[in-house]
């Protein structure tokens, strides 16, 4: 597998640190307000990278921080009269809840930095007693960019052309005006820890660092997160692990491109975003993924709701499909041998695996593997049109299964159920049919599926067929899945 590693600027073949194993962090978000679409693009890529590593059989170890106290979320408390504690926590929650609604996974451990204070104390102190990093008489501790000869290195920036281009802030305590605090001393009314220099706060870039190396253990495979972290904060990230460890912070470094409004990068300061949770309030998540994945990560992404409108239409064209190729897999059995139609209907679901994961292969190309996925969804509708009144039942199952399995490692279900409340008639029907005695109607669906099974299994067409269109006369439908039958409403 090529992935793009900022550091290098190349793509470069994915080795794991440890056997079949990869161990990723992605900075996560300062808790203070809903998120905005564009941190959602940033963390539906590296979901999708982490369910494709997990498709190809690594034992991958998501790592992802909640920033829980930074100067936004004071000053959000201070303009609410809240305490900043209670403004993280609610954010923290509607974070999380806005992620499960996104269909991003959970991490597998997800530190706050008000939890870990203890570790980011211990790398700062060892960075002082290492002489890269020096207190302040007010307390602040601030780490010495000019005592690391790799500072620059994952930016590519250099010092004195920082020095010379960019306004930072004064402050007559720093040696240098790129020196960055690892510990803020308290201002009054502010949350704050007591520690060696005095009450304070650790700063930014120093939880991500201690955090990695608490939780994962330096290096880690992968360190992701949108590409305007990668200067200052993931600069001075991996500046803090070589000069406390001696060691790289990761070997892989992973940029998710911005996603933009009209030519402008979507952001709270520039007033021209919309919140996550008011796109899902209305549209389904599987179209605002797939919109996304129509881009690779790493290019910026254009979004517009007329691109989401057209999303919507492309993602119920794909579980019509699955729906019809269900039905299809489900009629009589095709008499004697296949034909060549359909064994070429059966190749083209085999290229579409391997295309995708070709696609894929190459740094995640997601605008690929879902080209795969609809050309596959075009050959199944034309050989559903094509078919006549057979079907080969296993290829046409074999044709859904493909699309939902490839839909799945995207993070899109196309197998999901449409919201199914089974009609109380299915009781009767089972009782007449199936000699069916309960009361509850999935049960009773289970009971003509099992009764239309053994219909089939004893070559009893009639049967069968008279029980599936009991089920259809309440419009219903059954469909036919590798793990077995099942009945839902027509959609
Ligand atoms: P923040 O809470 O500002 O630290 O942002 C959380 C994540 O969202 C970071 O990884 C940012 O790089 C990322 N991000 C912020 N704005 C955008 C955007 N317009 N497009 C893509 N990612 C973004
Ligand atoms: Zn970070």
């Amino acid at each position: 597998m090529l992935v793009y590693n900022s550091q290098t600027h190349r793509k470069e073949e994915l080795v794991p640190i440890e056997e079949g194993k990869i161990r990723m962090y992605v900075c996560g978000p300062t808790v203070y307000d809903q998120i905005h679409i564009g941190n959602a693009r940033t963390f539906l890529s590296f979901d999708v990278i982490r369910r494709y590593l997990m498709h190809k059989g690594y034992q991958v170890t998501f790592a992802q921080n909640l920033t829980d106290v930074d100067d936004k979320i004071i000053n959000r408390a201070n303009e609410q009269g809240r305490t900043a504690a209670e403004v993280a926590e609610e954010f923290s929650a509607a974070f999380i809840e806005q992620m499960h609604r996104f269909g991003i996974l959970d991490p597998d451990i997800r530190p706050r930095a008000t939890r870990e204070i203890e570790a980011m104390q211990e790398m700062i102190q060892l960075l002082i007693e290492k002489g890269f990093a020096y207190p302040v008489p007010s307390g602040d501790v601030y780490f010495s960019v000019r005592s690391d000869h790799n500072y620059g290195i994952l930016s590519g920036r250099d010092l004195d052309q920082l020095r010379a281009g960019e306004r930072v802030e004064v402050n007559d305590e720093k040696r240098d005006p790129f020196d960055f605090a690892l510990w803020k001393a308290a201002k009054p009314g502010e949350p704050s820890w007591p520690s060696p220099w005095g009450d304070g706060r650790p700063g930014w870039h120093t939880e991500c660092c201690a955090m990695i190396h608490r939780y994962l253990g330096t290096p880690i495979d992968i360190h992701g997160g949108g590409a305007d972290l990668i200067f200052p904060h993931h600069e001075n990230e991996t500046a803090q692990a070589m000069c406390a460890w001696d060691k790289a912070l990761a070997n892989t470094w992973m940029h998710a491109g911005m996603l933009r409004v009209n030519g402008d990068k979507m952001s709270k300061s520039l007033g021209n975003f919309f919140t996550l949770k008011e796109v899902l309030d209305k549209y389904p998540a599987d179209a605002v993924r797939l919109l996304m994945l129509q881009t690779q990560y790493r290019a910026p992404l254009d979004f517009s709701f007329e691109r989401l409108d057209g999303t919507v239409g492309t993602l119920e064209r794909m579980q019509t499909c699955v729906r019809n190729l269900r039905w299809a897999a489900g009629q009589k059995p095709k008499d004697g041998a296949l034909e060549e139609a359909d064994r070429e209907f059966g190749r083209v679901v085999d290229a579409a695996r391997e295309d995708f994961e070709r696609q894929m292969d190459d740094d995640f190309n997601t605008a690929g593997g879902l080209a795969a996925i609809f050309s596959l969804v075009t050959a199944a509708n034309t050989y559903l049109d094509a078919a006549g009144e057979r079907y080969a039942n296993a290829v046409c199952l074999r044709a859904a299964d493909t699309l939902c399995e490839l839909s799945s490692v995207l993070g899109i279900d196309l197998a999901r159920e449409a919201a199914d409340e089974l009609p109380h008639e299915l009781v009767d029907l089972a009782r007449e049919v199936a000699g069916y005695e309960g009361d509850s109607a999935s049960d009773a669906a289970a009971a003509l599926l099992d009764a239309r099974q053994e219909a089939r299994a004893a070559k009893d067409w009639g049967r069968a067929d008279a029980i599936r269109d009991g089920i259809a006369a309440l419009g219903l439908v059954v469909e036919d899945t590798a793990s077995g039958a099942r009945v839902h409403k027509k959609a």
